[in-house]
This record gives C-alpha cells, structure tokens and sequence, in this order.
C-alpha cells in the first residue's frame, strides 16, 4: 500500500467515524435524551430536615370532630393531598370538584388558579403556550382508556380521576420529548413554585410503579411541591417525613399529618385559613400560614 492510499484511508474511516458520532447524536438529542436527562436528574440526594418538629400546647390548638370538618370556620377541606395508585385506589363516592378549563379540558378547583400561573409564566419566559393533552377524566373515561391504551391503568387507580393530574406538552415536544424542550426542563425545575411536582421521575420508578412521566404533573399545593421536590421523594414516601400527630414548621408554614383515629382532628390555632385533606391512605394533612 502506497502512503497516499494509506492517508487516503484514514481520511475516510475519520470522516466515517465523525459521521457516525454525529448521527448517533443527532439521534440522541431528538429520540432519547429524556432518558439521559431522566437519569442525570436523579443522580444526588435531596434535602433532608426540611421539616422540623414544633412544640405545640393545647393552647395554640384545638380540636374539631371529622363529621364536621368539612363545613367548620376557618377551614378549607380538599382531597389535594390524595394518594392515587395501585395500592391506594378511589372509591366510586371519590369525585372531585372540577372546573372548565377549555372546551376539551377540566381540572380540580383547588388546581386552577395555580396551573393558570404555571401556564402564564411559561407564556412570559418562553413565548410558547404550555397545552394539555389530558386533564380530568371520570371514572367510566379511565375504564374506557385502559380498555383501549395498553399503558394505562385500571379506572380507580388513576389520578386523572382527581382532576388534579395534567399532562402537559409544548408544540412538537409530546409525551417523552417534553423534556427535550426547554420549557420541559424548566417545567421540571420549576413546576413545584406553583404547586406541582413531577409525579413520576425516573428515579422513582420502583415506588411509583409508573415509567418516567417528564410531561404528567400532579397538584399538591404548596408548601407539599415544595417539600417533595427538594428532598427529591416521590409522593409514596412523603407521608414518611411526619410523625403521626406532630406538628411540624417549613418556613412560614405548619404542616401535620394525623390518622384522625380518635373521630378528631387537631388544628392549629391562626387568623389564616387551615387546610385539610385526607390523604387515601388513613390519614389527613392539616396545614397552614402561621
Ligand atoms: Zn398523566
């Protein structure tokens, strides 16, 4: 072989190579980098201590019977903080509250006002509407989708039935590619300052039992978004930051989580209003402005 034919060569198995690794980019960034972007995500702890214990006397409390909670003064009784999965089904009396969003799509009351910030702030930073795909479905739609969609899951056990679920998307980004678009990765770092959170990261899968969802995102108020986010806990394992009956402070907040066991709840006394929600899974969150 002369030294031409042999630089000749190596010319073209470098333009091969180059063109190799550019195509196996290109096809990265369009088709799989929600995969790569999922698991980065997941690589370091959250927070821990985020929550702290408050000591608190009968004095700054008082007690309230459950048969009365949802009509007492003061009081803002919700399902926000509904734990929905295969484990912790609705019951067929569990139907939410919902409000018209569009023609098409219905959300929780309680989520409204909040996704209309999340979906103005996106049109201000981005210039890009934030549209949805799925939003409140009834019990009997969830029947018919998981008849029809090999991936859903059975009518009960869908938390688009608490119309506090969205699935989200930007024009050319659906589904997986969500994240592939920079306002699915902000959406992922931000959603939480408006009261949602990722609900199935790839790094929860095994307590979700849900794939990695970048484009489903739950309501869960704040300061819970806020919370579940920096920790970096699914919502399967948030229950686990309370002892049952304490009271505990994150910034200007109180939060408790109690199994209400005794036909009673404790609330906390203060001028704001309490929130309270069950959580479908024998207890209650109670929580409010201090
Ligand atoms: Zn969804």
């Amino acid at each position: 072989m002369t030294k031409t034919n042999k630089k000749g060569l190596i010319t073209v198995a470098l333009c091969a190579v180059i063109l190799a690794v550019g195509l196996l980019s290109a096809y990265i960034i369009r088709y799989e980098f929600w995969r790569i972007y999922g698991f980065f995500d997941g690589i370091g702890k959250g927070e821990t201590g985020l929550v702290s214990e408050l000591a608190m006397d009968e004095a700054e409390t008082y007690r309230v019977n459950i048969s009365e909670i949802r009509t007492a003064d003061g009081v803002s009784f919700s399902n926000i903080m509904w734990l929905v999965n295969a484990d912790h089904p609705l019951s067929e009396e569990d139907v939410p509250v919902v409000a018209a969003v569009d023609d098409k799509n219905s959300v929780s009351t309680y989520a409204f006002y909040d996704l209309q910030r999340l979906f103005s702030e996106v049109k201000s930073k981005f210039g890009k509407d934030l549209l949805l795909t799925s939003t409140y479905r009834t019990r009997e739609y969830q029947a018919w989708v998981y008849e029809n969609n090999p991936f859903a899951v059975p009518a009960g056990t869908s938390e688009h039935e608490t119309g506090l679920a969205v699935d989200v998307k930007i024009e050319g980004y659906p589904q997986k590619r969500f994240i592939n678009s920079n306002v699915g990765r902000w959406v992922a770092k931000n959603s939480y300052k408006f009261g949602f959170i990722i609900r199935y990261p790839m790094w929860g899968q095994k307590l979700t039992g849900v794939e990695y969802e970048p484009w489903h995102l739950r309501y869960v108020s704040e300061p819970h978004a806020e919370i579940i986010y920096r920790s970096k806990i699914t919502l399967e394992e948030y229950s686990s930051l309370y002892d049952e009956g304490k009271f505990y402070a994150y910034g200007e907040y109180i939060i408790s989580r109690q199994s209400g066991e005794s036909g009673e709840l404790v609330l906390p006394k203060t001028s704001n209003t309490v929130c309270v929600s069950p959580d479908n899974a024998g207890g209650y969150y109670i929580w409010a402005k201090r």
